[in-house]
């Protein structure tokens, strides 16, 4: 049954994927594939790293010997090409939305990638109980989110950090999303359990199921 209903929550994602999809021009949709392929790629990286170190996450953030990090410059000896740190959607005003893809950055660009990382998969926050932030904890990991389009190299649903964090690159209105089972798609702010209006903050609400489930430990 619990598996039965899985397979319902996938289909139902790649559903909303494909409609979305149809919904874009054949330029956007191109650009939303190749973001995907980048994002699968990372996602790929970022198991690497979980190999080689007993399963734990790449950390969202760390200031380890007094040097800060984010995930991204963690990741850097695991990706052999830096280009997938970069959305072909989200490159200079002006740029012509053919060229776009030329226009990718070769070299690593610090903190100004196009992607942010689910911070909750390793919330450094020192006012909660210290988690264990293991890959083989997280269940339901085909509806948790891993990462995605972002303005900043973290993804929060929360009040205060949304704005910031969403970016909706893909034809002005979705992001694309990596899961931490490795499935991408693309989703818009009122599909991502975000019940409140983004520009409505008396509202905010969020369901959070695809944001964090960890097992008990
Ligand atoms: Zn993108």
């Amino acid at each position: 049954m619990q598996n039965y209903k899985e397979l319902l929550v996938v289909l139902g994602c790649l559903c909303v994927s494909a409609l979305l999809l149809t919904a874009m021009s054949p330029r956007d949709q191109a650009l939303a594939l190749t973001c995907q392929n980048h994002l699968r790629s990372l996602r790929d990286a970022a198991a690497l790293y979980e190999k080689e170190h007993d399963g734990n996450i790449v950390p969202v953030k760390t200031t380890l010997n007094k040097k800060y990090q984010t995930w991204a410059g963690i990741l850097l000896p695991y990706v052999s090409d830096v280009s997938i740190y970069y959305c072909p959607a989200d490159l200079p005003h002006g740029s012509k939305a053919l060229e776009r893809v030329d226009l990718i950055p070769t070299v690593y660009r610090g903190d100004t990638i196009s992607y942010g990382m689910n911070y909750f998969l390793g919330d450094v926050q020192k006012s909660r109980k210290p988690r264990n932030y293991n890959i083989n904890l997280v269940d339901t990991p085909e509806k948790i989110i891993f990462f995605g389009d972002s303005q900043t190299p973290f993804l929060r649903p929360t009040q205060a950090c949304w704005q910031l964090d969403f970016a909706p690159f893909h034809a002005k209105t979705s992001s694309c999303f990596v899961f931490v089972d490795g499935h991408t798609g693309i989703l818009s702010g009122a599909t991502l359990g975000i019940i409140g209006r983004p520009d409505g903050f008396e509202n905010w609400q969020i369901d959070d199921s695809s944001w964090h489930n960890w097992k008990k430990e």
